[in-house]
């Protein structure tokens, strides 16, 4: 048993992952301190219950996994056998420049509401996105996902050696990239109809190629439980194993010891008269960009080291959600036709108006109130709802219940895109990811960055400092889950030697039981 002392700042599933990783592989669990911010653990996994009468989990952060997520999805099935719930939309609809149509109805051009060159139209989004990218990277249909008998390496492969117009994909940002392929009304379509501003935003064109092409690959499940039981259980693990999980303590400096030995670091824990000093052997900071960001500028200790160097090739986004509960689920009510929502499928729709996403969540059965996702924005659409959280417009907060004006709006959203009089909602709940201590939803590589040489490089982006960054926002595979474990492991395996663990392997892809 080694009995170095590693401290953990971050108890997101990426700090709680690398603290249980340590331990079963016989680290002392004694010699290991995981420092969480914020009064809970879970990060940007977070599951509410709207009312205390409820069971259905309002996933104010992530939702969905993949069995194509090989740790996540081990984890979950092989590791901590949680209840998995399959996620199969019915059809979804669109509301966008006043016209309500179902998606299959984006390939008819007398119904889809924009100007597409001939050569765009008659096209799902799905094949027109690619239609997209096979102009950017016209030999991408040989490999896989396309090519079942190809690889996911050989297909990072090729994009990351290819190049348009004599410049490497990684070199362009994708908004610039799409502008060179497709019209500007396709660019806007696919925009509006995925309703995300950041996917199709300017960031590092290989990155978006491979979250759109790679990372959508597989069956869709959401945890019937909450996302946030993945974190609780690896929690769980470590206090019964004897690992200090400490709450509301954050890192606020670092400071460099330079003894030739003993520990390497002396940190600053908390602020004010609560603030306490610790040291460490190893430090491992599985943040999100934007502590990062304020640890180093705190840090004089940090400031020319390489991980400073680095942490302009990231950028945090804008997301929020608005959650509301309702006497009666109206959504049922829709007359037939394009806006009608199946009962019991986890439906989506999506519009141009500054709610973007609408998902229809369920009835709960003690309570019978209906949940909806009433909003699911990013980028500029968080300023829209920022505005208007509360009541003297400042709406600093990370969550909130909505004022009075904030429900007027979502409600009038609502009826305008459903075509019927939403009624009142019997409770409201805004939560801002660009709030501290996160800084935003996720993360985007910017053009310019070869992300498959920084991430690996932040694992120890000094070799004269055991100092180790992981979690989503420098990962490969940003704005999921698997990103923030993918780096952990890749940190574990790299800088302290540990084997990858035996469920990897068998998880991928094997269906849950019935
Ligand atoms: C709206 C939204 C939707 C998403 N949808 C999905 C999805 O459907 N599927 C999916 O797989 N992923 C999704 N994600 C992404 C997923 O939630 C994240 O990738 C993952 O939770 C990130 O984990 P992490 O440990 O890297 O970071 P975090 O979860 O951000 O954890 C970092 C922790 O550090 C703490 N902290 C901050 N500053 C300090 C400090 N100074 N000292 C100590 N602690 C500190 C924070 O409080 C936090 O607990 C979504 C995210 C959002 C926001």
């Amino acid at each position: 048993m080694t009995e170095e002392k590693v401290v953990i700042a971050g108890g997101g599933v990426a700090g709680l992952y690398t603290a249980w990783r340590l331990v079963n592989a016989g680290h002392a669990p004694a010699s290991i301190e995981l420092l969480e911010a914020g009064d809970r653990v879970g990060g940007r996994l977070w599951s509410i219950q709207m009312r205390s009468d409820s069971s259905l989990p309002a996933e104010l952060g992530g939702m969905f996994l993949n069995d194509q997520q090989p740790l996540v999805y081990g984890l979950v099935r092989q590791v901590f056998d949680l209840d998995l719930a399959p996620v199969t939309p019915a059809p979804d609809f669109a509301w966008l420049r006043g016209k309500r149509f179902s998606i299959e109805q984006f390939a008819d051009p007398d119904i889809l509401p924009y100007q597409l060159r001939p050569d765009e139209q008659g096209l799902s989004y799905h094949a027109l996105t690619l239609l997209a990218i096979e102009r950017m990277a016209p030999e991408i249909k040989q490999y896989w996902p396309f090519n079942p008998a190809g690889s996911r390496e050989q297909s990072l492969a090729y994009l990351r050696n290819h190049r348009f117009e004599g410049r490497l994909l990684c070199d362009w940002g994708f908004w610039n990239l799409m502008a060179r392929v497709i019209s500007n009304e396709a660019w806007q379509a696919l925009r509006d109809v995925v309703s995300t501003y950041t996917l199709f935003a300017n960031w590092n064109a290989l990155d978006a190629i491979v979250s759109i092409v790679l990372e959508q690959a597989g069956k869709w499940y959401r945890l019937a439980h909450g996302y946030q039981q993945l974190p609780e259980r690896l929690a769980a693990a470590l206090r019964e194993a004897g690992v200090k999980i400490n709450l509301s303590s954050p890192l606020h400096l670092v400071q460099r010891l330079s003894r030739r030995t003993g520990p390497a670091f002396s940190l600053e824990v908390g602020v004010g008269p609560d603030a306490r000093q610790i040291q460490a052997d190893r430090l491992v900071l599985a943040l999100p960009l934007m502590p990062i960001v304020k640890l180093v500028n705190r840090s004089p200790d940090l400031q020319s080291s390489p991980l400073a160097a680095q942490l302009k090739s990231i950028r945090a986004l804008p997301a929020c959600k608005i959650f509301l509960t309702f006497d009666q689920p109206w959504w049922r009510d829709v007359p037939d036709g394009p806006g009608k929502i199946q009962p019991d499928t986890y439906g989506v729709s999506h519009t141009d108006l500054p709610m973007r996403q609408c998902y229809y969540l369920g009835v709960d059965e003690a309570s019978g109130q209906g949940l909806v996702m009433a909003s699911y924005a990013d980028g500029t659409a968080v300023d829209f709802w920022r505005a208007l959280a509360d009541d003297n417009g400042h709406a600093g907060k990370l969550e909130s219940t909505l004022s009075r004006r904030a429900i007027t709006e979502i409600q009038s959203e609502l009826s305008e895109m459903h075509g019927v009089e939403v009624p009142p909602p019997t409770g409201g709940l805004f939560i801002d990811w660009a709030k501290a201590p996160f800084g935003g939803g996720w993360h985007n590589w910017q053009p310019g960055y070869k992300s498959w040489e920084i991430a690996p490089l932040m694992a120890r982006p000094d070799p004269a400092l055991p100092l180790h960054v992981c979690g989503e926002a420098f990962s490969e595979a940003q704005g999921w889950t698997e990103g923030a474990l993918g780096s952990a492991e890749t940190m574990l395996q790299k800088e302290f030697g540990l084997k990858a663990p035996a469920w990897l392997n068998d998880s991928a892809g094997s269906p849950p039981p019935n």
